[in-house]
């Protein structure tokens, strides 16, 4: 089967008689056991199997089904919010006393996260340059327990090279998590490169819409026990209708991260031609230092990328952003509408620097055509121009 047939297939129930094509959403807190012996096989009861409305409810069996399935994992989980998998997963694979390898470039918040939940419960967290690859070999200590890898990486988009740090990580005894947020398993494989935990925030490309919160966890299987009795430990649920939101999302997957691909690049090419811009930070293009490793592990590219501008007054930078027709200024990312934020990498480093002296840009390249948002930059060019 191939991807865009299977992001059509996953998570739907089969029946022979009449049915809807989408399966329902289900709400509930308890679920009614008909006999004191079916009672009594509560504990008992595996995933996936009806209990309790916190272990899951039919929406999110189906959700989490069709997670796995796009994966290519053991198991796969649905959480309230891309950061909650991101903290759930690393949070099922340390303990006090462990020492945490995490990318340089990594999502602000998991950095957060690790320094100071993580440090509090005991754990030596370090971070390591996102280009290191095979060199993290020494940076293991006899407690190396994860590594913690994104790629391409928050802000700066560097590609890790993710099977060189799991082989070093595997021979340690060490487990790889792998936010995959902006490839998505369509584009990158995160099981076939050696990757233990794969973590997405459905926030961005899953759901596509701009208007949820979710995440998603897929484990192997050694792992998939440790993951699900962490999130239960936590009271981690997802509402019905998120997860509903989630499966439908990914119906489209594919046509739209072919779109946000496309107007991605069509703007970066347009974007590198202009005397503005200093530089444009896209993985997918053959002047990106760790172009050779997109190119050799990844089977597309998404809509996100960066674009650094020569030096511009505070003013000039405002008349540009302040008046965009199309690009939105806001967090997250991977909706229908493109957005376009000011970032700074300076503040979320310390393994590496980020010592630019012009504004670097985040552009999320929605599903507009890209003849309006070159038509919307443009101005916004010709606005930087007049304010100087
Ligand atoms: C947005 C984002 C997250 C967090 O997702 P939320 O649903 O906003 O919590 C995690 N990782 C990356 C790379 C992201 O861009």
């Amino acid at each position: 089967m191939k991807e865009e047939t299977r992001v059509t297939q996953i998570g739907r129930q089969r029946s022979t008689g009449r049915h809807f094509v989408n399966t329902a959403i289900h709400r509930g807190s308890t679920v009614l056991f008909p006999t004191y012996e079916q009672f009594l096989e509560s504990p008992t009861l595996g995933r996936h199997e009806l209990n309790y409305g916190a272990e899951g409810t039919p929406t999110s069996f189906a959700v989490e089904q069709a997670i796995a399935e796009l994966e290519g994992a053991a198991a796969g989980f649905i959480v309230p919010t891309g950061l909650a998998a991101v903290t759930t997963g690393l949070m099922a694979v340390l303990k006090a006393g462990d020492h945490l390898l995490i990318a340089d470039s990594i999502y602000g918040p998991t950095r957060r996260f690790a320094c100071s939940t993580l440090m509090r419960f005991g754990i030596d967290v370090e971070f390591f340059p996102p280009e290191l690859g095979a060199g993290i070999k020494s940076l293991f200590r006899p407690n190396t327990r994860a590594v913690m890898a994104e790629s391409p990486g928050s802000l700066t988009f560097e590609i890790q090279d993710i099977p060189a740090i799991a082989e070093v990580a595997h021979k340690h005894g060490a487990v790889v998590l792998l936010d995959n947020t902006w490839a998505t398993p369509l584009y990158f494989k995160p099981f076939d490169h050696g990757v233990d935990i794969s973590i997405q925030a459905a926030t961005k490309y899953l759901s596509g819409h701009s208007d949820l919160l979710a995440g998603t966890i897929a484990t192997t299987a050694a792992l998939s026990d440790q993951v699900y009795h962490q999130l239960h430990d936590l009271g981690m649920t997802s509402a019905p209708e998120d997860c509903y939101l989630v499966l439908r999302g990914l119906r489209t997957l594919s046509v739209r991260l072919e779109r946000h691909q496309q107007t991605a690049l069509i703007l970066a090419e347009w974007l590198a031609g202009r005397p503005e811009v200093e530089r444009v930070l896209h993985p997918a293009r053959p002047d990106f230092p760790t172009h050779d490793l997109w190119k050799r592990d990844f089977t597309g590219a998404s809509g996100l990328f960066g674009c650094l501008l020569k030096p511009v007054s505070k003013k000039q930078l405002a008349a540009f952003l302040d008046e965009m027709r199309y690009f939105g200024m806001g967090f997250s990312w991977g909706g229908f509408e493109s957005l376009l934020i000011p970032c700074n990498p300076r503040s979320s480093r310390s393994s590496t620097t980020w010592e630019e002296p012009g504004q670097l840009l985040r552009i999320s390249a929605g599903l507009e055509h890209p003849d309006d948002l070159i038509g919307d930059l443009t101005e916004g060019f010709a606005r930087m121009a007049k304010a100087a």
